[in-house]
């Protein structure tokens, strides 16, 4: 766990954030956030989010296969895109790479979610809603 991950998109490291006792990487160039699927599993057990759920939306949402490498060198990430944002994820060790554009358009969505106050029939939101709240935590100890 002390080796240091390459960002996917260059020469730059990830640095180990904890939120909330939870571990995953940032990176302080791009601003883009990987989360190992420990860190995924973890929110599981505090959230009720469900790992199974949202990989199997990742799968189902599959776009193309995505111009980034996994951080931990599994190989090429893939590209899955869920309401409008696109995440990269390894099929191999089930990390998450969230860039910092889609990070801000998971959380405008987050929000106006939380405006209208209800839920809008979309399918598992609340999963992938429930994920942009802690890596909005992971970016506040960045900035
Ligand atoms: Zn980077
Ligand atoms: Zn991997």
């Amino acid at each position: 766990m002390t080796t240091a991950l390459p960002c996917p998109h260059g020469e730059h490291d990830l640095s180990i954030r904890d939120v909330e006792g939870h571990v995953g990487y940032a990176c302080g160039e791009c601003r883009g956030a990987w989360l190992p699927r420990s860190y995924l599993q973890s929110i599981g057990l505090e959230r009720h989010f469900s790992v199974e759920r949202f990989e199997s939306l990742l799968l189902a949402q599959a776009t193309s296969p995505a111009d980034l490498s996994c951080p931990k060198h599994c190989g090429a990430l893939q590209r899955s895109q869920i309401k409008g944002i696109d995440l990269d994820w390894c099929p191999t060790c089930h990390g998450v790479w969230f860039d910092r554009g889609e990070i801000a358009k998971l959380l405008a969505q987050y929000r106006s979610r939380q405006h209208k106050g209800g839920d809008d029939g979309g399918l598992d939101a609340g999963d992938v809603f429930d994920i942009a709240d802690l890596v909005s935590g992971l970016f506040d100890l960045l900035s």
